[in-house]
């Protein structure tokens, strides 16, 4: 089954082994090796809604089972979730779990992970490029960059119950973040926005909110922290996306690479104005 992998000592994924594997953000290019090997044997894969589809064919022998959100339907049960991938084990299947970007960012990976050991089940951790991560550097954004950030800070928009997350230090992350990556951030952005604005951030700091980050259907918008939520609405953004706050988003006008491949010219070669764009060798 691993014959067009790349020649290396692949590991076997037994029966009754569930490997806890990151999708990556949607381009199915951005798998890392370790899930192809996981997807050329698995009979069973269990995966996300925001696990790219096609991702799904490269398992032809496996059973897909779907454990997300769909239709406004109520998302299955972590619980359920966790138990199912239990059972696929204890009957003897080679289980794959399948989940976006990296299975430990913000995606329950560690609870699903936590109930197979506390079962007894046999683990292994495929971690995967993260949305956080990836997405961004699609949308020609450093999560960090020299002269902008010596730290970034990974917030999610809600909490269990779907509010904005009030444990969270919203003044401390406002002062304290060069960049700040938001996952899930859609349906708070104004509370969020005013929340960092009231903490210190200000108000015209930049905001890229990038949508279906890494598959055809990216979308990236541009605006500022006191803009967000109406620029948001104004073009009708849907989730899944990421918000990334900070001057690291104006390293976009000179590294938006996907324009770049349409031929556009670059907007700024230099939009940090530090004079590198006149430097030469
Ligand atoms: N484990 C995932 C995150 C799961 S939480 C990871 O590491 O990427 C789900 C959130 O991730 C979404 O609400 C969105 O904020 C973000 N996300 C995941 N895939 C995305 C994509 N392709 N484009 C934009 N945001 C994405």
């Amino acid at each position: 089954m691993t014959d067009s992998l790349p020649s290396y000592d692949w590991p076997t994924l037994d029966p009754g082994w569930v490997w806890l594997c990151g999708a990556g953000p949607g381009d199915p290019g951005l798998l890392t090796l370790h899930a192809l090997n996981a997807l050329r044997q698995a009979d069973v894969v269990v995966y996300d809604a925001l696990v790219e589809p096609a991702i799904l064919d490269w398992a032809p022998q496996a059973e897909a089972v779907y454990a997300g959100k769909r239709g406004g339907k109520p998302s299955a049960k972590q619980r359920d979730i966790s138990l199912r991938l239990v059972q696929f084990a204890r009957d003897g299947k080679r289980v794959l779990r399948l989940k976006g970007g990296d299975p430990f960012v913000f995606g329950r990976g560690g609870e699903e992970a936590q109930t197979l050991v506390q079962h007894g089940i046999p683990i292994r951790i495929i971690p995967g490029i993260s949305a956080g991560i990836g997405g961004l550097a699609y949308a020609g954004i450093p999560v960090t960059h020299r002269d902008v950030n010596q730290s970034v800070t990974f917030v999610t928009g809600h909490d269990q119950s779907g509010q904005t997350p009030s444990s969270l230090d919203w003044r401390a992350i406002a002062q304290g973040a060069g960049t700040i990556v938001i996952y899930m951030g859609m349906k708070h952005i104004a509370q969020i926005a005013d929340q960092l604005i009231a903490g210190g951030r200000p108000p015209d700091d930049p905001v890229a909110v990038v949508t279906t980050a890494t598959t055809l259907t990216q979308t990236v918008l541009e605006t500022t922290l006191s803009d967000a939520p109406r620029a948001i609405a104004e073009a009708a953004l849907e989730p899944p996306a990421i918000i990334c706050i900070g001057r690291a988003v104006l390293m976009r006008q000179v590294l938006d690479w996907q324009s770049l491949l349409a031929e556009d010219a670059p907007r700024n070669l230099d939009p940090l104005g530090r004079g590198e764009a006149a430097e030469s060798a």
